[in-house]
């Protein structure tokens, strides 16, 4: 997989699978654009540890649609071309109905569907509107094994990539006359911040415990899958949804 001359955009790139993705594309030759949403220092150490030259940040929320449209546009003056997005940011709130009052029930709704699933269709339709004018594209979306097994305590997250998913697909059809293909990966536990924040050591225990590897992904691991749903070659795997769970979790 090489990524020579092509520009590379990947949301919530400061941290986690984001930063990986970051490295990897870099590694393959990419120039690499970070989106991050607070976390500038955190957005300098990706930009710093990855090789080659011309890598920028971005600081965007993807809950503000201007933002992106500056975004998308900022990195069409200054690179000429938008080859690959990767729709990753995301956010993950616990709200398990035994728990929580109406208030804080629809807080978590708003906030996770926000960010997780209109942040990315927002992306999505900045930069789909930048590849259909230039005639060529990838778009990869960070979905979540969530989406398929359900989300007990979290079941804000689990429909906001369920949704997720069903974006992805319905671009796949439409984008494809335009030489646009999508990918998505559907990551189990992976170790970022998201995923050390929400569990106690019993439950990441009880996740190690349900994987044949009796381990979580690293997350250069999800940025593998990711590189090649981008990469040249994968073109008819459009409209693809790629586990990346370590066997934790097998649907047909
Ligand atoms: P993470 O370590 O918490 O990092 C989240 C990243 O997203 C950060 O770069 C953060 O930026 C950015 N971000 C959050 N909200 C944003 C917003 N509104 N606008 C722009 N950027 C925003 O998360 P992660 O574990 O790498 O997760 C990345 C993706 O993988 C998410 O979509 C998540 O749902 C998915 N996923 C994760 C797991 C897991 O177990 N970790 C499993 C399956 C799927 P700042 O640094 O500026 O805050």
């Amino acid at each position: 997989m090489d990524f020579t001359n092509q520009v590379v955009l990947i949301t919530g790139a400061s941290r986690g699978i984001g930063k990986a993705t970051a490295i990897e594309f870099a590694n393959r030759n990419a120039t690499v654009v970070i989106n991050y949403r607070n976390n500038e220092a955190a957005a300098n150490e990706t930009l710093a540890a990855l090789p080659g030259k011309g890598h920028s940040i971005f600081r965007a929320d993807v809950c503000e649609p201007e933002a992106l449209n500056s975004m998308i546009e900022a990195t069409v003056e200054r690179y000429g071309k938008l080859d690959v997005v990767v729709n990753n940011a995301g956010c993950s709130v616990n709200h398990a109905i035994e728990k929580v009052e109406f208030e804080e029930w629809q807080a978590a709704w708003r906030k996770v569907i926000d960010t997780n699933l209109i942040g990315a269709a927002n992306v999505a339709f900045f930069a789909a509107k930048q590849m259909m004018q230039q005639k060529h594209g990838r778009m990869v979306f960070v979905s979540s094994r969530g989406a398929f097994r359900g989300e007990p305590t979290k079941p804000a997250y689990g429909a906001s990539k369920a949704g997720m998913n069903a974006l992805s697909q319905s671009l796949a059809k439409q984008l494809a006359p335009y030489n646009i293909f999508i990918g998505t990966v559907a990551p189990g536990f992976v170790a970022t911040d998201m995923g050390v924040q929400t569990l106690s050591k019993t439950e990441k225990e009880a996740i190690e415990r349900e994987c044949p590897l009796k381990r979580v992904a690293k997350p250069e691991e999800v940025a593998y899958s990711i590189a090649f749903l981008a990469s040249k070659g994968a073109e008819f795997s459009t409209g693809a949804i790629l586990d990346v769970n370590g066997a934790s979790y097998l649907r047909t």
